[in-house]
């Protein structure tokens, strides 16, 4: 079979599926596309519902007035339901049912994408499956979550499940050059974002992501020669914003990990490149089992923080056991 020519990065696999799904006139009614933040599942998704409602000659031909507007996010039949604040809400999919319910207003079928839906609260969980148990005809749920594991089982087992996974660095790094990325920060970016398509095309859009990544990197390195109020007063304010807690953990985690690398003389690449002479200066610093443990650390309390513990405590716990440098 020749390769489906979808417009999208990687997950080659998921799109044969689906594209010959959508041949057979066989599409599940409800999809849950399940991987890492920012690796393309809505994109997928978007394209799915292109792909059945197309009225071009090969779907999906991205140039029919409803490739457009599924494209352009304002066609009738398809939307994507995210979060109002932090949960996704009973009365949000109350909507969706009432509209579900309606025959397409011109597509040939309604597609719903719900993104992140573990943060639907139980209320708008145990709704939602009421659709999942008896789907109305002509609709198409598309689920996606990057935390498959706090899922309702009765959800996932009621769609079919795609697993997608990040994207080779060296796809993303193509990916970006083809877009007038400078090469060097293509690499950069590509390793940066750990296969992260998403994420990467992000920063390009917007550099002040890059900017708020050195700025937490140096908070970071500065931590190592202040005192315990001066550190608690840093993660005071920092815990005011969970989400950005643990990114700030994942983000000081792949420091650490790459200090890792350079003192066991390991030959794998670093990710962050463009802190080389600082993590090349820091491996003089640091003895192998200081590295470790603040690694185990970083990754405890990015658990913690996961599992919903109080951000503070986590982090002043932390920094108690924060190196000196
Ligand atoms: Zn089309």
């Amino acid at each position: 079979m020749n390769k489906p020519a979808w417009p999208v990065v990687g997950h080659d696999w998921a799109v044969e599926i689906l594209s010959r799904s959508v041949a057979n006139g066989r599409v599940s009614h409800a999809y849950l596309f399940s991987g890492p933040p920012q690796i393309g599942k809505t994109t997928l998704g978007k394209v799915l519902a292109q792909a059945v409602n197309c009225s071009g000659e090969a779907p999906p031909c991205g140039v029919c007035s409803s490739c457009r507007r599924i494209s352009a996010g304002t066609h009738p039949d398809v939307r994507i339901i995210q979060a109002e604040g932090t949960s996704i809400k009973i009365d949000q999919i109350r909507d969706l049912q009432r509209e579900a319910a309606l025959s397409p207003v011109e597509g040939r079928r309604r597609v719903y994408i719900i993104r992140q839906i573990e943060l639907a609260t139980t209320e708008a969980a145990n709704c939602l499956l009421k659709t999942l148990e008896e789907p109305p005809a002509r609709v198409i749920l598309i689920l996606t979550t990057s935390d498959r594991d706090v899922l309702l089982p009765t959800i996932v087992s009621r769609c079919q499940v795609l697993s997608l996974h990040p994207l080779p660095i060296e796809r993303v790094q193509a990916v970006l050059i083809e877009r007038g990325v400078e090469e060097q920060q293509a690499h950069l970016l590509a390793r940066l974002s750990a296969g992260r398509l998403g994420w990467a095309l992000d920063v390009v859009k917007d550099p002040k992501t890059l900017q708020r990544r050195q700025q937490r990197l140096d908070e970071m390195t500065a931590l190592s020669s202040k005192g315990r109020t001066e550190r608690f007063a840093y993660v005071a304010e920092l815990s005011r914003n969970p989400d950005e807690a643990r990114q700030t953990l994942d983000l000081w985690l792949s420091w650490w990990r790459d200090l890792l690398l350079l003192l066991s003389g390991s030959s794998v690449e670093i990710t962050n490149l463009d802190r080389a002479a600082e993590l090349e200066k820091a491996s003089c610093h640091y003895i192998l089992s200081q590295v470790h443990s603040t690694i185990i650390a970083l990754r405890e309390a990015a658990w913690q923080l996961e599992h919903n513990a109080n951000p503070r405590l986590v982090l002043e716990n932390l920094m108690l056991h924060w190196p000196s440098g």
